[in-house]
């Protein structure tokens, strides 16, 4: 029997064929279907292995109460429930108690059956954790630039293409197949980052910004195109035109530290393409002032009349946010005040107005309780622990055990993204139908029969036994999904694209960043299921320049101290020419949230010593 497959490990959402036979249960295969995102049918080493997460010891099988903190007891599916209804119907007479929490892992089906739950609940406290591509797609659908969004396979019809704070050599091998059929047909790749990462092979010119300063490289060129084509400067507003009239280049050069001449060459390369793509990543999307540069990035795009692609790091990245994982927009990024549809829809009376609370909000705020539906990217944020600890109740629904699992009160056990059928919308805004291969461990459920089952129980008026179910009601109620009907998307192997691309009357706006004062640890993620069985050796040691190995006396091998707050690390450091002076680059592990914010998880202001042999550093 064959399953089609889409890999939730990047952004790509790569198809895969799956054999199923008795004697090899997974056997895969390169899909022969001419439009697919993975040219040619291929995938990297993740999708090669992606059943091998499903398999981990560290699986949730049953559903678990925890008799102390951290340790748990097995309970029925009927009693998991129950509690799960008594204590949201408690909680529903305040809603602003309560907060929901949805990872980057969900379908769409499921992220669409949790919001609903969450409003018709009474509250618009919910979340997501797609970091990177939350900043990226908000400042899209502030500047109305979806029509200037494109897709993979118009990559090899440009003739530049920028890539920006992203590294597909290493975390999306199946992108870079895209910029290399551009490139063997001509085009030109221009690289930013401060990392020389293994993309430099394929770059035809690199600019290394200090981190957190991409927002002024935008600005500077915003600056340059303007003043030797004033014309272009009518799609800006007065107060952004402002903005950008104060930073020429001698002054980007001075912030950002890539020298003039570079800066020069680099607007003679843009303004002499005629069609090019600017997709950038979680270095430009999850950094020290991501919110400006990405808005910056855009408008760049948007004057220049180029692509973008915002590239998400992980799976259903893009799906949870237009399902409305979102405290300020409903599904399709519908606002508040065109809530009466939703109503009439969902046939409830009053869905709530206000916005609601984000997680950051929420770590600060009192809540009493926290749902949270697939856990991927919480453990990165400061200050979850403590606000964990703090509620009365928290219910975490989930795969795998984590960090965050350990401060749940109610444990509910759900199937992976390959363990049940699915939608998952990827980062060209493609949709594309995911088949079960495996059944789900134990007890497990999909998340969205969990959700349906409590939901029925609360009598909040919806009841679904299908996915299809779901997906038909997304494609009725979500603006953009009309396509994404079951009985379309089911015979369209090669997915659908979301519809409102309509790209009419562009909000372009400029701003500018906070100074980054001293040294900056660029802080390297890993995927969440897969880091377990990685080389370990490679998790445990940090990059360093020359330059700044020679100023504090270290070899390679020795031991540096990194400083951040009251954050203090000793880690082995490996001296390496990829690395811009000023820079750390390190392997993410919990105990750095404490030096991270929430605007920035993959970067922060540090001091950098070494080590005397024997000193002891925690
Ligand atoms: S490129 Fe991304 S989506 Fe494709 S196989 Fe690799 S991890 Fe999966």
């Amino acid at each position: 029997m064959n399953r089609l497959i889409s890999c939730p490990y990047c952004g790509m959402n790569c198809r895969i064929k799956v054999v199923k036979k008795l004697s090899h249960p997974y056997r895969f295969d390169s899909p022969s279907l001419p439009d697919i995102p993975n040219e040619s049918g291929k995938r990297c080493f993740f999708g090669n292995n992606i059943i091998k997460p499903s398999l981990t010891k560290d699986r949730i099988r049953y559903p678990l109460k925890a008799s102390e903190r951290g340790s748990f007891i097995r309970t029925s599916w009927d009693d998991a429930i129950r509690e799960a209804v008594v204590r949201l119907a408690e909680h529903s007479e305040n809603p602003e108690s309560m907060m929901f929490i949805g990872g980057m892992e969900l379908s769409n089906e499921s992220a669409y059956v949790f919001q609903k739950l969450a409003r018709l609940l009474g509250t618009n406290n919910i979340d997501n954790t797609a970091f990177d591509q939350k900043i990226s797609v908000l400042e899209v659908v502030e500047a109305n630039a979806y029509g200037l969004w494109r897709k993979y396979s118009e990559i090899p019809h440009n003739d530049l293409i920028v890539l920006w704070g992203i590294n597909p050599a290493e975390s999306a091998p199946l992108l870079l197949r895209w910029v290399m059929l551009a490139k063997s047909q001509g085009a030109k790749v221009v690289l930013i980052d401060p990392h020389k990462t293994k993309t430099i092979k394929l770059s035809d010119k690199m600019l290394r910004p200090y981190p957190g300063t991409d927002w002024a490289l935008a600005l500077g060129v915003l600056n340059e195109i303007i003043s030797r084509e004033p014309d272009r400067g009518a799609l800006f507003p007065r107060d952004s035109l402002n903005i950008i009239e104060l930073y020429p280049l001698n002054e980007v050069s001075r912030i950002t530290g890539i020298p003039n001449a570079e800066l020069e060459s680099f607007v003679d390369v843009l303004l002499t393409s005629e069609s090019g793509t600017i997709i950038w990543g979680p270095g430009a999307a999850m950094g020290i002032n991501s919110k400006v540069t990405v808005r910056n990035i855009i408008s760049l795009a948007g004057i220049l009349n180029f692509g973008i692609i915002p590239f998400a790091r992980w799976g259903n990245s893009q799906g949870v946010l237009d399902m409305g994982l979102l405290p300020n927009y409903l599904p399709g990024y519908t606002g508040y005040d065109s809530a009466e549809r939703f109503e009439r829809l969902w046939k409830t009376w009053e869905l709530p107005r206000e916005e609601g609370k984000s997680i950051s909000d929420a770590i600060t705020d009192e809540i009493s309780l926290f749902y949270i539906a697939d856990c991927s990217g919480l453990s990165l944020i400061p200050g979850i622990e403590n606000a964990l600890e703090k509620a009365e109740f928290v219910i975490v629904q989930d795969s795998y055990f984590s960090e965050v699992a350990e401060f749940a009160d109610l444990i509910l056990p759900a199937a992976t993204f390959i363990e049940s059928d699915g939608s998952i919308t990827n980062s060209e805004r493609r949709i594309q139908w995911s088949e079960r291969i495996k059944r789900p461990p134990g007890e497990a459920k999909p998340h969205w029969a969990i959700l349906s089952k409590i939901g029925e129980k609360l009598k909040l008026g919806f009841s679904y036994s299908t996915p299809e179910e779901v997906l038909h009601e997304i494609s009725t109620v979500v603006a953009g999904y009309e396509r994404a009907a079951p009985r379309i998307l089911k015979r369209t192997p090669e997915g659908v694209f979301v519809g409102n691309n309509t790209g009419a009357d562009l909000k372009l706006s400029a701003g500018y960043g906070k100074d980054v004062k001293g040294k900056v640890a660029i802080f390297v993620h890993q995927f969440r299921s897969f880091w377990k069985w990685e080389l370990p050796e490679k998790l445990d040691s940090a990059l360093i320049s020359p330059e700044d190995a020679s100023e504090i006396g270290i070899r390679n091998e020795g031991h540096i101290r990194i400083k951040s707050g009251k954050w203090d690390f000793k880690v082995r450091a490996r001296v390496s020419q990829t690395v811009l002076p000023g820079t750390v680059r390190i392997p993410w592990k919990s105990i750095f949230r404490k030096a991270l914010s929430l605007e920035s998880l993959k970067m922060c202001e540090c001091e950098v010593e070494g080590v005397r042999d024997g000193e002891d550093i925690h």
